[in-house]
């Protein structure tokens, strides 16, 4: 079979691999849709550990089973389903809770082990997954339930978390509208009645993010001033960064409301020099959190599916053929990727 690999650090290609054995409690899916995120290039740029390499990448996908596991019960070839990302323990306390994202057993600052990232994902012909990672999604289209497993699924777990923030009238900033921000404006339009200013460096970002329900877009330089003024002077209720660069993270900052939520959802290594002491000027504001965000529950999953079949939650996609997929790299990586980038083999 065909698959999309990364083989060293800013290299990736299309290699033929053996098609996966499965175990006796996994699943063989036959991958529709897999979408491309800008965590993938995270990965090619800055390698964090060493993975497995060549890796096949891709940890946003949905497919349909091509062969169940011996021991695997209550799932059949031919379903069509969408795969929740984190490959977690689901014994530990925070799995048995509900908080996937949280696994213990992966380490208290690790990922919990993720295709694409850790072990072989799914832009490839066929993937072999865990059968409780599989959620099953009925008519939705492949291209529309890929990103949901990460884009949307990463946006309303940083919502939800912040919902007791996000009353009627309440301003909600996002920043960066990418892949996970332009479903984010889509999700607090659906969830929530606060106003959503979105903010960008690109204006066609901005132009997307209106057409996915945004009040407002600003352009990224003069965006705290505009935003403080917005809000009279307040700041607003919840900052949800998808950039999470420096240069964001002092935006959001400076931006947030007191007893306002800050999450970081990108990865980009910005600090938000939070330090004790009396607050005053541009720094935090009394009662403000920041919360690191990783990923979603699956409960999340599950929500973030029921907005899409809804109709509520529509993702622009980008559609690539998996041989085009260094292709679709390279336009992510240059920022010119419309909403996601998804590859089908
Ligand atoms: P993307 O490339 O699709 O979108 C990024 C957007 O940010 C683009 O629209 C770009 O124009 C904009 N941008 C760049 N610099 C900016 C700036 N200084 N100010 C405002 N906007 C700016 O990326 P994506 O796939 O949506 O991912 C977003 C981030 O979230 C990445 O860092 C990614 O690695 C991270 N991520 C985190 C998790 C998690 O669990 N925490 C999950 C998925 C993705
Ligand atoms: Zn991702």
């Amino acid at each position: 079979m065909r698959a999309l690999q990364y083989i060293g650090p800013d290299r990736i290609e299309i290699n033929d691999v053996p098609t996966p054995d499965i175990g006796p409690l996994d699943l063989l899916l036959r991958v529709g849709a897999a979408g491309v995120c800008h965590s993938d290039l995270t990965l090619l740029h800055f390698p964090m550990r060493l993975y497995e390499q060549p890796l096949t990448l891709g940890h946003e996908f949905a497919g349909t089973i091509e062969a169940v596991g011996a021991a695997v019960e209550g799932r059949a070839v031919g379903e069509r389903g969408v795969v929740y990302l984190l490959w977690t323990c689901g014994v530990c306390r925070e799995c048995v809770s509900g908080d996937q994202n949280v696994c213990a057993a992966a380490g208290r600052t690790a990922y919990p082990p993720c295709p694409g990232l850790h072990l072989p994902g799914g832009m490839a012909d066929f993937v072999r997954i865990p059968a409780d990672s599989f959620v099953p999604i009925g008519e939705l289209d492949f291209l529309q339930a890929a990103p949901i497993a990460d884009a949307a699924l990463t946006s309303y777990h940083a919502i939800r978390g912040a919902r007791e923030q996000l009353w009627p009238g309440a301003t909600a900033v996002v920043i960066g509208v990418g892949g996970l921000g332009h479903v984010a404006v889509q999700i607090l339009k659906a969830v929530s009645a606060v106003r959503v200013v979105a903010v960008d460096i690109e204006q066609d970002k901005l132009d997307l993010a209106a057409e996915c329900g945004a009040d407002l877009g600003l352009l990224g330089d003069a965006a705290a001033g505009q935003i403080l003024e917005l809000t009279d002077g307040r700041g607003a209720e919840a900052v949800f960064d998808f950039v999470g660069i420096d240069a964001t993270a002092k935006l959001a900052v400076e931006t947030v409301a007191p007893n306002g939520a800050y999450r970081m959802v990108g990865i980009g290594g910005g600090d938000p020099e939070l330090t004790a002491g009396p607050a005053g000027g541009p720094g935090w504001p009394w009662g403000a959190s920041v919360r690191k965000s990783l990923a979603g529950t699956k409960r999340d999953l599950l929500e973030s599916l029921a907005l899409a079949r809804s109709g509520k939650l529509r993702v622009q996609v980008e559609r690539f053929d998996l041989d085009d997929g260094p292709e679709a790299f390279a336009r992510l990586d240059n920022g010119k990727v419309r909403g996601r980038a998804v590859l089908v083999p």
